[in-house]
């Protein structure tokens, strides 16, 4: 059991964390080091569509990769002049966005139907002024013909496994409980094998039905959970996976029959 005394502890650590996060002028963002100079036109657009506040980026050092949040004539890290986001800074980055587009005629209307859907949210970017036609172009794409990739469901069901794992509940026994179609109130036992868990049947049979109702049966088996969590934390720890719109793979198992 954690005490109190860990709380409060705990929240100092936070403070101390933030603390220093803020003292060194850097807004904590999963972007900092992606080198912006690298970025492909598609790239460029899935950054300007994310999370990320890019008008309050001003420059780019290429000796210490990361990104300047306040404008330094020198770095103050290494000295060196940093790139700076000037108007032609945005002249070649439109170039490579317009070349990117021209290629994928749906890259505009698939980005922003997979922003919308995501966070929930028709509103569009904040691009920078310099790209202003970008802006229009936002505005007038149509959703696509085809159903986007639904990036929402993986993160909802990566999130619920995460938490049901914390209530004892592996991703077998998730799976367990979605084949059974009737769990009695009280202790329960699958197949008279033993405890199912120490949750009681109505908090199981609870879980079990708002699973069905959020997810739906189909594609709810072992293949499916392990593409979500495995493509999830991938999002979450490489950046560039998100810019490249990288998709769930098959798992090596499925791929070897
Ligand atoms: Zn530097």
């Amino acid at each position: 059991m954690e005490g109190p005394e860990q709380v409060v502890g705990s929240d100092e650590q936070f403070l101390r964390d933030i603390k220093q996060i803020f003292s060194q002028g850097v807004p904590p963002s999963p972007y900092s080091s992606v080198d912006i100079l690298k970025l492909s036109g598609a790239e460029w657009v899935r950054l300007l569509a994310s999370e990320f506040i890019v008008s309050s980026l001003v420059g780019w050092c290429q000796t210490c990769e990361r990104t300047l949040w306040t404008y330094e004539i020198q770095c103050a890290q290494c000295g060196t002049a940093p790139v700076i986001l000037d108007d032609m800074f945005w002249e070649r980055v439109g170039r490579k966005i317009k070349a990117a587009l021209r290629h994928d005629h749906q890259l505009l209307s698939v980005v922003k139907a997979e922003r919308e859907d995501l966070y929930r949210d028709g509103r569009a970017p904040v691009f920078p002024p310099q790209l202003d036609w970008l802006r229009a172009m936002w505005t007038k794409a149509l959703r696509p013909a085809s159903r986007p990739f639904n990036l929402r469901r993986h993160y909802e069901l990566a999130n619920s496994l995460h938490d049901l794992a914390g209530l004892g509940l592996s991703e077998d026994k998730v799976l367990d409980l979605l084949s059974v179609s009737t769990i009695p109130d009280g202790k329960f036992r699958l197949n008279e094998k033993g405890l199912f868990s120490k949750l009681p049947g109505q908090f199981l049979r609870t879980i079990r039905d708002l699973l069905l109702n959020h997810f739906g049966t189909k594609r709810l088996h072992k293949e499916e959970l392990w593409r979500t969590k495995q493509w999830v934390n991938r999002q979450r720890l490489t950046p560039l996976a998100r810019l490249r719109g990288e998709r769930p793979r098959l798992s090596p198992l499925a791929t070897e029959g």
